[in-house]
């Protein structure tokens, strides 16, 4: 089974990644130094998140001790939603690609469905590899597809994606385009702030832990190799170094077609981040069906 999905770009994305919102500072420099050592070589970083001057130290350190080399790792970051302004997006980019201690980035992503040519222009300057979408509905992409002058197709559309929210039509639609899918909040995001305890839990259904035990394996990497199995990438989020490294202990098993088909039924479209704070506005993405 292949490590990395090939983009349209055809560099190759590790289709493992390591993702740090909500990795507190403090915590994210060994997390992310942790999953150096464990295999890791693809982070996915934010604005956003406020920590990227952390994930940075631990990719200098782990560079300059020669553990991994620039080239060998995979970093993406987003832009953040207040940015869209071309000024903006310069000034933003330059404070990711300084915190991150980097003199280019493999995908940047926009956040939510708003600008995208500011974000060519650093494609050209080589300092951005290739760009990617991020909670994008399927109008959406159609849109920016068909925009008059499209320098650039995103290579990757990030988005909610876990047996309760199969994205079955989106990764079809995505797949259709040549655009790759990442799979962000694998496990539910249990750690979200606005978490209820009536909510549903990925991690402890019982029908998840009872294909876990079959394969002598934890509901987490379950969880994970779902993506895994349809080629879309998946980026869970750990500090804790003991699940970070069974995180990507995903390629030697294989879940079989009916265990796929099974967990394919889960889906109750239900969405650990349905980012109610911006439904009021023009483009909030999650009205559409897909
Ligand atoms: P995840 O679904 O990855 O869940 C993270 C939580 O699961 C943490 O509480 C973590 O705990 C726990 N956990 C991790 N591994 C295990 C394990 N093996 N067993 C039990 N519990 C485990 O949630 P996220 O919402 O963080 O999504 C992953 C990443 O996706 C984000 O970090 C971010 O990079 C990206 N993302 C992007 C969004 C976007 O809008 N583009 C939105 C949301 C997420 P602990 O850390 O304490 O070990």
């Amino acid at each position: 089974m292949a490590t990395f999905v090939e983009l349209s770009t055809k560099a190759k994305m590790p289709i493992v990644g390591l993702g740090t919102w909500k990795s507190p500072l403090g915590k994210v420099k060994e997390a992310v130094k942790v999953a150096i050592d464990a295999g890791y070589r693809h982070i996915d970083c934010a604005y956003v998140y406020r920590n990227e001057h952390e994930v940075g130290e631990a990719i200098q350190e782990k560079i300059q001790e020669q553990a991994v080399k620039r080239e060998d790792l995979f970093i993406v970051s987003k832009l953040g939603p207040t940015f869209f302004e071309r000024p903006l997006v310069r000034k933003a980019f330059e404070k990711t690609l300084k915190d991150l201690k980097l003199n280019y980035l493999d995908v940047y992503l926009i956040h939510w469905p708003q600008g995208f040519k500011a974000m060519e222009e650093l494609v050209d300057e080589g300092l951005v590899k290739a760009l990617g979408i991020s909670n994008f509905n399927h109008f959406q992409i159609e849109k920016l597809l068909n925009k008059p002058g499209l320098k650039y197709k995103p290579v990757t559309n990030q988005v909610e994606c876990h047996p309760y929210l199969t994205q079955e039509k989106l990764i079809q639609y995505c797949h259709s385009k040549g655009i790759t899918v990442t799979a962000y909040s694998p496990l539910g995001s249990p750690d979200r702030p606005w978490a209820k305890p009536e909510d549903p839990s990925l991690l402890e259904d019982p029908k998840i832990k009872e294909i876990a035990a079959k394969h002598k394996k934890t509901a987490a990497q379950v969880l994970i190799r779902f993506h895994i199995q349809r080629n879309v990438i998946v980026i869970p989020k750990s500090v804790t170094p003991a699940r970070i490294v069974e995180n990507i202990q995903v390629f030697d098993f294989k879940l079989s077609d009916e265990e796929m088909a099974t967990i394919l039924t889960f889906n109750r479209n239900w969405r650990a981040c349905n980012m109610l704070q911006s439904s009021h506005l023009e483009d909030y993405p999650f009205d559409a069906e897909y």
